[in-house]
């Protein structure tokens, strides 16, 4: 039996823009979402992030992407309709959805909260639902999600500023918390200055952290550290200033998006310390064991966005600290435009797609 179309597949007709192939060039589409289920909350997209991993899949740059594919994972609205079952939220409320709509609900990562770990985990947009249709993200008029994988909003943020939080604040704050990189005190280094690395800032600066940004753009450092409150700036091609600041973190969170050295980066590193990657290009670097981390007894992770209880600590702290991004809003038929500046690092700091003014029906 022939795949039904993306229009065909549910009941309620919806509409987004779509990439079509791995030109990654985004139009409008016709599609539908599945009718609100008992467990289910509907919302209206008001407003949705880009993140760079939206730039990535539209490209195919890590292969997998099936088109059309409707991306975006920082999507943030007012739900419209709630299931019977539901309770954490009611028709009006200021709701999110980030990187996952759905897991296993059975295995030790779900049991402990950690859904984006399940090996059944299911991404917002390029994957398969339960039900066998294609999931689609936010760059579309609605959106709906069962109610554990959908986040209460906090009245007093701001939607526009908040929606990058769903994706790059749970990025970056999941590994401060989970590698104990959250102690008042400790000297953090933010490698790359985009859209995770300047919320990566704010969020270490709330936690009480000394904060160096590392990057390529030196034309970055006033507003890193007036805007952010980073403690200081280095400019990644500057050899003197690299070495000057050798053994001198306790940590780093790695936000690069492309392929760069990472040898001088573990450098900056006291013993005992840990360099997080948080970047995913789509060709590894090569990383020498021998001198770099045995001699220093130090260590490389990753980490990958985060779960849902962690997601809503994240936005309350947020909302406690006041932390939200700087963000460009751009109309919907902008976003062809943003991802090409957002590929040549011309984004100061996040682009949000104004969906819920701009996004017309086709
Ligand atoms: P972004 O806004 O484009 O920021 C990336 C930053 O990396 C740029 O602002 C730039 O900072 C730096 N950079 C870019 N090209 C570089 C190069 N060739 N060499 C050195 N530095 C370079 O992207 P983002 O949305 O923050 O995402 C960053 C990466 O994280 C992407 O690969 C994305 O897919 C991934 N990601 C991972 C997770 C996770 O959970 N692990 C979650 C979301 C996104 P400077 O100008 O300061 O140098
Ligand atoms: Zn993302
Ligand atoms: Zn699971």
């Amino acid at each position: 039996m022939a795949a039904k179309s993306p229009e065909e597949e549910h009941p309620v007709p919806t509409f987004g823009w779509a990439a079509r192939d791995s030109s990654g060039v985004l139009s409008p589409l016709k599609f539908s979402r599945r009718a609100t289920g008992e467990e289910d909350i509907r919302f209206k997209v008001l407003y949705c992030g880009i993140c760079h991993t939206d730039f990535h899949r539209i490209k195919d740059d890590w292969g997998g992407t099936k088109y059309p594919v409707v991306p975006g994972h920082e999507i943030v609205g007012v739900a419209a309709e709630v299931g019977s079952k539901v309770t954490k939220v009611k028709v009006g409320d200021k709701v999110a959805v980030g990187c996952y709509v759905g897991s296993c609900g059975s295995c030790d990562n779900c049991a402990n909260d950690l859904e984006n770990y399940c090996p059944e985990k299911i991404i917002t947009y390029n994957a398969t639902y339960h039900d066998g249709t294609r999931t689609c993200g936010g760059f579309s008029n609605e959106m709906v999600a069962t109610e554990h994988f959908v986040v209460r909003v906090p009245e007093k943020l701001p939607l526009a500023g908040c929606a990058p939080l769903f994706c790059a604040g749970i990025s970056v704050y999941s590994p401060l918390r989970y590698y104990g990189l959250d102690k008042p005190g400790m000297h953090l280094g933010i490698v790359g200055l985009g859209g995770l690395g300047h919320v990566g800032v704010k969020f270490a600066k709330a936690l009480g952290l000394k904060v160096t940004v590392i990057s390529t753009s030196p034309n970055k450092k006033d507003e890193a550290i007036t805007q952010f409150g980073a403690d200081s700036f280095l400019v990644s091609s500057d050899q003197e200033q690299m070495k000057g600041a050798m053994g001198t973190l306790d940590g780093i969170i790695d936000t690069v998006s492309a392929v760069h050295p990472i040898r001088p980066l573990v450098n900056l590193l006291k013993s005992h310390s840990k360099l997080i990657l948080l970047g995913a290009p789509n060709k590894p670097d090569e990383l020498s064991f021998f001198p770099l981390l045995i001699l220093g007894r130090k260590m490389v992770g990753g980490s990958a966005a985060g779960g849902l209880k962690e997601t809503q600590e994240m936005i309350d702290f947020a909302a406690k600290h006041n932390i939200t991004a700087d963000v460009e809003i751009i109309p919907m038929e902008y976003v062809n435009t943003a991802m090409d500046r957002l590929h040549k690092n011309d984004v100061r700091y996040r682009f949000v797609i104004d969906v819920g003014n701009t996004l017309a029906a086709p």
